[in-house]
């Protein structure tokens, strides 16, 4: 069996550990003579899985009492609708920061639901850097206020969250849910899909404060409805549960193999130096990012030569090194180095990217 490093930039690689776990306990999970994908969701089996990847979550990134997780289908691109069908309750209105295609999207979804403002964009320089926010901008009377906060596409991560006074932030964390410690108190509603840094696709975490969905609303399909998922514990009808399990058994890696948050944290740190330590010195290939904007997720670059990146991209194949192509908007090179990236894997695509170099001078 050969394994490549996988740099795509979702569905992505998930920790090899957890893999082989999930390989071990397919048929038969914990005794209990089934898989997990056979179970019935209101089983004590799964009850316990989904009970156990909560308090997991919220032990893990230190998540409040009075926020709900709720383990839902759709993606993250359903959420840009759910959250204006939630959220856009009292004015109608809400705020938007556009750092790429994804808070684009949210935006555009939120414009059928009530007035949308842009305060700010990175659209001038293709999405290479945050905005600089002046709260004096912002609506007062916003039901909440939209920010992505880390861009996949573009390889940008906010470095300081806008101050929004008692406007509720609302951010999609999709690409760096679970990489960093995050004060959750600071928002509104957080949410992510699965399948970049907790586990297979199709499932979607929003983490939201109570006080915001308090009541079902008649106007709100159900399946939508925020206050419905609450109150039924995300089980008012079947979760993805085969994910659910998978997620429980990242959330475990990340505690039990790696030390916890703050530890996955100073990895990624360490593991993103080490690529824009080298693309800062190397003569071949540029970062795209301003980098005060840097992501530690996704790291796009270019040759500057398109036929040269091309067979970058060939070669690098080749080589064992997968999905490494930039997403079309961009161009280039992206990397996406997610928590299950090992160092080695970072290491070794440096060492490629040296080689290429010389051979390329
Ligand atoms: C991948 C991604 C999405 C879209 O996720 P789906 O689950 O495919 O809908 C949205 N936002 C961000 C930041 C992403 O990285």
């Amino acid at each position: 069996m050969s394994r490549v490093y996988n740099f795509s930039a979702g569905p992505s690689m998930l920790p090899e550990a957890v893999l082989k776990r999930a390989a071990s306990e397919m048929l038969d999970y914990n005794g209990s003579g089934q898989s997990v994908m056979e179970m019935s969701h209101r089983s004590k089996v799964f009850e316990e899985i989904i009970n156990g990847c909560e308090s997991l979550l919220r032990e893990i990134l230190n998540i409040p009492d009075n926020y709900k997780v709720l383990f839902l289908q759709g993606g993250a691109s359903s959420q840009f609708a759910m959250i204006p069908m939630n959220l856009m309750k009292k004015h109608h209105k809400a705020d938007f920061v556009i750092t790429g295609q994804w808070a684009k999207k949210a935006y555009s979804e939120a414009q059928k639901y009530g007035e949308c403002n842009v305060v700010a964009s990175s659209a001038d320089k293709t999405f290479s850097y945050i905005p600089k926010l002046d709260s004096s901008t912002f609506s007062k009377d916003a039901d909440y206020f939209y920010i992505c906060m880390n861009n996949t596409i573009y390889g940008t991560h906010y470095s300081e969250l806008p101050d929004t006074g008692d406007i509720p932030l609302v951010a999609d964390i999709s690409s760096c849910i679970l990489s960093e410690p995050v004060d959750v108190s600071k928002f509104g509603l957080l949410f992510a899909g699965a399948q970049k840094n907790m586990g297979p696709a199709g499932l979607t975490v929003v983490i939201v404060r109570e006080d915001l969905i308090q009541g079902v609303d008649e106007k709100v399909p159900t399946m939508f409805d925020y206050a419905i998922h609450a109150k039924n514990d995300s089980m008012y009808n079947t979760p993805p549960c085969y994910a659910i399990y998978i997620c429980k058994l990242v959330l475990e890696w990340i505690k039990n193999d790696i030390g916890g948050i703050d530890k996955m944290y100073a990895l990624n740190q360490k593991k993103a130096k080490l690529l824009y330590d080298f693309l800062d010195q190397s003569k071949l290939f540029k970062g795209t990012v301003e980098p005060d904007s840097r992501s530690l997720m996704n790291v796009p670059f270019v040759t500057g030569d398109e036929d040269l990146d091309k067979k970058f991209i060939k070669e690098s194949v080749e080589a064992g090194f997968v999905n490494l192509k930039g997403h079309r908007t961009v161009g280039g090179m992206r990397a996406s180095i997610y928590n299950a990236m090992p160092i080695e894997g970072v290491e070794k695509l440096i060492e490629f990217m040296k080689k290429f170099e010389a051979e390329n001078q």
